[in-house]
């Protein structure tokens, strides 16, 4: 048996078993994936495809035809419920068994939902939606419209993302953040409120410091699972009316498969540096690990597109004997209006923060310092200066803060 198993058709499960193919795997690759299309592009259901700019057909990674061509086996709507790694083989929902000489676990994570006084975790109303897949995008599109009143609960980036796709729509959106300011997982107080005025220039109400008490519902006599919501109650008893309601506070990894098979867990399923899970032949890659980062000195889950593709990439070269790619530092980008937001590093514990350009522009760069070394920067609109602070941050580059807000001082002459 000579068959490498890849679970999850994300963005690092494609990855994985193209890269594997190409990396010399020589038997079969089998992809298997619970959702009903090719692999695809997860990033513009937020933003092009919501709005109506880019097509069904875009979204996809690879053509059919590239699968294909590397000979991996595509399944869609292939879930696998159990993994036995003393037997090395899985059990997929319809009963099938697959045994593998190598699994890879690329499961990616799902939608945190929102539980309170008026919603239960299993409350199905027709006007409640989440975004994490296509299908989901789908089903919200349906409810888009000029003049709706759409009211996000979370103020990161997919909440953020989708009240500009939705006020391009003519949508009247309100976002509710629990906290005092949006983006306060990510970024900085000075650049979420940045965020929060474009948003309100753009007609988005945006309410910080909105912790969701209770949902009303409109049963109409019917079930009362399946009753639309009409409003979202606060905790100081205002309620925010809402023909659509989108809830976007996080995701959770899928790691229940792993768990249950005995593989360690922290938060995610966790891997060495090559992918490596604690049982033997098998690997992840993508939202659902945890890996120690030697950049920051502990375990990250991280949840972006560019570490999908980096460990999908690292596992292909492991499981071929290759060496290694290096590792960059962690990145991630943000398309709001007609801004280009474009994150590397992780800003946690920064004692300074310094501004290059102009907010008024809409054109800057914040630099994050610890101790005097950089450790992160959020680029608007600014994508040359974004490619050497990626550089910067990779080296852990101890820079002076007065040269780096000093447009006279040219990036290029700070990296090492
Ligand atoms: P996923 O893409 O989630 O893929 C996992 C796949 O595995 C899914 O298809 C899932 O259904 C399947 N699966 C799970 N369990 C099983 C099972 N037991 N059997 C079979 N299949 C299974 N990142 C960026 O870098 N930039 C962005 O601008 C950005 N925007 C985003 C906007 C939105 C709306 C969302 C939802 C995410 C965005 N992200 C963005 C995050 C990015 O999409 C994820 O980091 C990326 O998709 C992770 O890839 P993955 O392969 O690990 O997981």
């Amino acid at each position: 048996q000579d068959t490498l198993l890849v679970v999850g058709a994300g963005h690092a499960g494609a990855e994985l078993a193209l890269a594997a193919r190409q990396a010399g795997w020589a038997g079969p690759i089998r992809l298997l994936g619970d959702e009903a299309e090719l692999p695809y592009h997860r990033p513009p259901l937020s933003k092009a495809y919501l709005h109506g700019e880019a097509s069904r057909e875009s979204l996809l990674l690879r053509a059919q035809a590239a699968y294909e061509a590397a000979r991996v086996q595509f399944e869609p709507g292939a879930r696998v419920q159990a993994l036995d790694t003393a037997r090395r083989c899985v059990t997929l929902a319809d009963g099938r068994e697959l045994a593998y000489a190598e699994l890879a676990l690329c499961t990616g994570g799902r939608p945190r939902r929102l539980v309170v006084p008026g919603l239960a975790a299993d409350d199905a109303p027709p006007n409640l939606h989440h975004l994490r897949t296509l299908a989901d995008a789908d089903g919200m599109r349906a409810q888009l419209r000029a003049g709706v009143r759409l009211v996000i609960v979370g103020g990161g980036y997919v909440g953020l993302e989708l009240a500009a796709s939705a006020s391009k729509l003519g949508a009247q959106v309100t976002v509710l953040e629990a906290m005092p300011h949006v983006l306060a997982r990510v970024t900085s107080e000075r650049v979420a409120h940045f965020y929060e005025a474009v948003h309100r220039e753009a007609g988005v109400a945006v309410l910080t410091g909105f912790g969701v008490a209770r949902v009303e519902r409109a049963p109409d006599g019917g079930d009362v699972r399946t009753a639309a919501i009409t409003a979202i109650v606060g905790a100081d008893g205002r309620a925010v009316p809402a023909d659509v309601v989108v809830v976007g506070i996080g995701m959770l990894p899928n790691v229940e498969l792993a768990q249950a098979a005995g593989l360690a867990v922290d938060g995610g399923i966790v891997v060495d540096e090559a992918g490596r899970s604690s049982a033997p032949h098998v690997w992840a890659a993508g939202d659902c690990t945890a890996q120690h980062s030697a950049l920051y000195g502990r375990t990250l889950r991280l949840e972006s597109v560019p570490n999908a593709l980096e460990q999908a990439r690292t596992v292909a070269a492991a499981l071929a004997g290759k060496p290694m790619p290096a590792r960059a530092a962690p990145w991630f980008w943000s398309d709001q209006f007609d801004l280009k937001l474009q994150m590397v590093g992780l800003s946690q514990g920064h004692d300074a923060c310094v501004i290059r350009g102009d907010l008024a522009r809409r054109q800057f760069i914040a630099f994050y310092l610890r101790a005097g070394v950089l450790i992160a920067a959020d680029a608007v609109n600014r994508p040359g200066d974004f490619v050497l602070a990626k550089r910067l941050v990779a080296q852990a580059a101890r820079v002076d803060a007065a040269q780096l807000v000093d447009e006279s001082v040219a990036l290029k002459s700070l990296a090492l």
